[in-house]
């Protein structure tokens, strides 16, 4: 069997006015990320983890921003549908792991709510996708609390010869 890694890292600002939404969950804060589609970072950064893994390019190509069709679009979708391109391409997810670097809110429970959301896109189990943060240590844009940071791995397997498309 063989496997395949790839990363992903995306940024957004944080702005008033905007639901701040991370791996599916809206999470209670003062601001949001400001963006075309919901502005989810962490869906973002794996789905181009898993695009990476796959040899298939980048979400910019597959999920284009300037498409009025991604305006407020639901990034759990769209990680849907890379699981798919990526499933169609002959591969099967593994695990995926990500960091989320940002100053504030603190994101405790709602780190158990993303897992399970990511999950369910990803088509594997709650114990398969991890979920860290870690803050910018009030250095740089995420320190001043400007935006927020996401770096994303991701572990593909190929397909059984039954599955490959
Ligand atoms: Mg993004």
């Amino acid at each position: 069997m063989s496997f395949r890694s790839g990363i992903g890292y995306d940024s957004h600002r944080l702005v008033t006015g905007r639901p701040l939404v991370l791996g599916g969950v809206e999470i209670a804060s003062e601001r949001g990320l400001a963006g075309h589609s919901d502005a989810d970072a962490l869906a973002h950064a794996l789905i181009d983890a898993l695009l990476g893994a796959a040899g298939l390019g980048d979400i910019g190509e597959h999920f284009p921003d300037s498409e009025e069709r991604y305006r407020d679009a639901d990034s759990l979708v769209l990680l849907a549908d890379a699981v798919a391109l990526v499933r169609a391409a002959g591969f099967e997810p593994v695990n995926v792991d990500a960091t989320i670097v940002m100053e504030r809110p603190k994101l405790g429970d709602a780190r158990a709510a993303m897992r399970s959301r990511l999950a369910d896109a990803l088509g594997i189990a709650v114990s398969d996708v991890n979920v860290k943060a870690s803050t910018g240590e009030g250095i740089g844009f995420v320190g001043r609390g400007e935006g927020v940071a996401v770096i994303a791995i991701a572990t593909l397997r190929r397909g059984q010869a039954g599955e490959v498309g």
